[in-house]
């Protein structure tokens, strides 16, 4: 089924309307080591976690390699366990985050490269700058020394609403688009889980994170 599930999606994403690639990252969160492997034998190259207990606890028995995403909350305190074994820090939500991921990336002599969290449905239950304050953020966050930007990570509202999800993705690209133009090192818009990623690719997402589309409803106990 996961096999199934992999190669299925894969062939349906390669490329957005932009001619880009498109990444597939899978969301492991809850998921076995044993499921996690089959989803990298069947093709996925990209995992990302929520969370740093469960990172570390299956960290040594993840195989093939895969790049390594975050993309759940971090609190600073737990940056420690992730530093240099994490390819790309999707979920940085606030300026606190990023400023310690560099003291701390600086020290271990790294340079970790990030992406900036936007809260583009302004909703209170999600993390991330605002839409309006991103080109402030990301100027602040650009002089940090050892952190590099490759772009932007959004979570659509939970809607099934074509209407309201189509023009934030579309913001999302103009806020993208308008990065790119001033910063070589963007290149990926991250938007798009499993309700929502055809949409969000439509509109010019070129990274996905799926979960429950690869590994099925998760089972929380
Ligand atoms: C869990 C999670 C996903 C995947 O969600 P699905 O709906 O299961 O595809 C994507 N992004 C983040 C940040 C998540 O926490």
């Amino acid at each position: 089924m996961i096999e199934e599930n992999v190669k299925s999606i894969l062939s349906g994403i390669s490329v957005n309307h932009y001619g880009e690639r498109v990444t597939l990252v899978a969301a492991v969160k809850t998921q076995s080591p044993q499921d996690i492997n089959r989803a990298i034998r069947a093709g996925v190259t990209d995992i990302g976690d929520n969370h740093v207990q469960e990172f570390r606890d299956k960290y040594d028995s993840i195989e093939g390699h895969p790049t390594r995403h975050f993309i759940g909350h971090l609190q600073t305190n737990k940056i420690k366990y992730l530093l240099g074994k994490t390819d790309l820090y999707q979920s940085v939500d606030r300026f606190e985050l990023a400023s310690e991921l560099s003291k701390r990336s600086e020290k271990a002599n790294l340079t970790s490269n990030i992406l900036i969290e936007i809260n583009v449905g302004c909703e209170e239950s999600k993390s991330g700058f605002g839409y309006e304050e991103a080109i402030a953020a990301y100027s602040k966050i650009k002089e940090l020394p050892a952190l590099k930007i490759k772009g932007l990570m959004a979570m659509l509202p939970f809607t099934d609403d074509e209407e309201v999800l189509r023009p934030l993705a579309r913001k999302m690209r103009v806020l993208y688009d308008g990065l790119k133009k001033i910063d070589s090192d963007i290149c990926y818009l991250s938007m798009g889980m499993s309700g929502d990623y055809k949409l969000c690719i439509e509109c010019g997402s070129n990274m996905v994170r799926l979960g429950t589309s690869i590994f099925g409803p998760r089972n929380y106990n």
